[in-house]
């Protein structure tokens, strides 16, 4: 295929799909490490390490946990700095040190959906908090810095401009049309090459003018605007082809990220998770001029993601 320049579904955003000639699609990869995990009686997440610190979630019991949700000790927005108002958690995805989130049942998976959704309940409750980001960092490239498996609630007064850009092109095209541009998104993606999974619940999709290698999303079917209204078979199959997407990408060796917005004022979004692994370094092309290049064909990353489901 030749070099193509693609646009974003409703954002001002572009990049070059670029695939090089005969290569396979995980050539032009940056391996993380693999290491063994390894126990580390020093680990601050580990149970004998946070038993005792204070939960703001917590699934089971204080001393016999699956999950476990915290304040983060060094947040870079608080309740208490009008200059950097927020608020940060640390959601411990379980109490084993040695364990990958891929490695967790899919029940377990779709209680740590079920934990994500409890706190933004209670964090949407702030009437000063404007937007909720729900994300993971796996992987020291992918910006990770401890070891035992975990992912992160940031919440602030502050709405990133790019969000609220998309919103209002969301509503423009839903006056113009009448309808959700992403549950049109689906509808186009259901029929593709791109498409990776679909049931009942939700859709995993590779997307058209995906910005990294790999980049997958997860939708739910039903057009849901934020993470606590997915009901509990929705969790579970979004747990089910999360867990799959992780392990081939474990199988790819990339750090990864994932991530959930959530808009607050804005009660008409349609739900996706972002799965993004971390295959690639922005250069001079990247940095200077914001176009950014991708070496995979999105629907050759859709075709990896396909095997062994
Ligand atoms: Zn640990
Ligand atoms: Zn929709």
């Amino acid at each position: 295929m030749k070099q193509e320049i693609r646009k974003d579904y409703i954002q001002e955003k572009y990049v070059i799909i670029a695939p090089k000639r005969g290569q396979r699609p995980h050539d032009t990869i940056i391996p993380k490490k693999h290491q063994m995990k390894k126990l580390d009686s020093s680990c601050i997440f580990c149970p004998q390490n946070i038993n005792n610190v204070s939960s703001l979630y917590l699934k089971g019991e204080k001393s016999n946990w699956d999950i476990k949700v915290i304040a983060n000790k060094f947040p870079a927005v608080s309740l208490d700095n009008k200059k950097s108002y927020g608020q940060q958690e640390v959601v411990i995805e379980t109490p084993d040190h040695t364990k990958e989130l891929e490695d967790l049942s899919v029940n377990h998976i779709a209680e740590l959906l079920e934990a994500y959704s409890q706190r933004t309940k209670v964090i949407s409750h702030n009437k000063n908090i404007e937007y909720i980001l729900i994300f993971k960092n796996d992987g020291g490239v992918a910006g990770a810095s401890l070891q035992h498996a975990h992912s992160q609630i940031f919440a602030t007064k502050f709405l990133p401009p790019h969000l609220l850009d998309k919103s209002q092109r969301q509503q423009e095209y839903k006056l113009k049309t009448g309808r959700c541009v992403y549950c049109d998104v689906i509808h186009q993606e259901t029929k593709g090459l791109r498409l990776v999974y679909k049931d009942k619940e939700v859709i995993a999709f590779t997307p058209y003018a995906s910005m990294f290698n790999y980049e997958v999303w997860i939708m739910p079917l039903r057009h849901l605007d934020n993470i606590t209204e997915l009901n509990k078979e929705e969790k579970k199959s979004w747990a089910k082809i999360l867990k799959h997407i992780l392990n081939k990408i474990g199988q790819l060796d990339l750090p990864y990220n994932y991530y959930f917005h959530q808009v607050i004022n804005d009660e008409d979004q349609h739900l996706y998770m972002k799965i993004i692994p971390r295959g690639s370094i922005w250069a001079g092309v990247e940095i200077g001029s914001g176009l950014i290049i991708n070496p995979i064909m999105p629907r050759s990353a859709a075709e990896f993601y396909r095997q062994d489901l």
